[in-house]
């Protein structure tokens, strides 16, 4: 990033970018969370939450490509090798050990639950002090209220199932 750029960033560069590193290994955790998830997936509505698991897992790659464009552009460098991931995260894996959808919904609720902490907390601490990085949080903060509703919606969907 050139000099001016820089200037206008009132918060400590390194822990920033220590923060985005941990996001991003958030962000790849939770691609395969849903991507291997949407593989393995039974039950019922199983069509209806695959396609919504592999849009959300998209959509989580995306943000680890946004992440990763802020952290070159600070001056840092993207973890470079998967097994960084578990000591930066987060928010964890969770495993689908169990492919039943009501569980796999249910992981990935937690999941986002946790994201939107984590934008949350990004998105107060730049708050004024990097509007770029701001940005960009209240950006995937959308995205990561929306995975939120969309799975505690079609848990909804499910539950409604056998009651009639
Ligand atoms: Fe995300
Ligand atoms: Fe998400
Ligand atoms: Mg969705």
């Amino acid at each position: 990033m050139g000099q001016r750029g820089k200037e206008i960033i009132k918060i400590d560069l390194s822990e920033l970018i220590t923060d985005l590193n941990k996001a991003y290994a958030d962000e790849w955790l939770a691609y395969y969370q849903y991507w291997v998830g949407a593989q393995v997936a039974k039950g019922p509505m199983k069509e209806a939450v695959i396609a919504e698991l592999n849009e959300h897992a998209a959509d989580e790659l995306r943000h680890a490509q946004m992440l990763s464009e802020r952290i070159i552009q600070l001056g840092g460098t993207p973890i470079l090798t998967p097994k960084d991931w578990y000591s930066h995260t987060n928010c964890g894996y969770l495993e689908p050990s169990d492919p039943f959808v009501k569980k796999l919904l249910e992981q990935n609720i937690e999941g986002e639950r946790c994201a939107i902490n984590v934008y949350e907390k990004l998105i107060e601490k730049t708050k004024d002090k990097d509007f770029v990085t701001y940005n960009m949080a209240i950006e995937i903060l959308e995205d990561e209220i929306e995975h939120e509703e969309d799975m505690e919606s079609l848990l909804e969907d499910i539950s409604f199932i056998n009651l009639k």
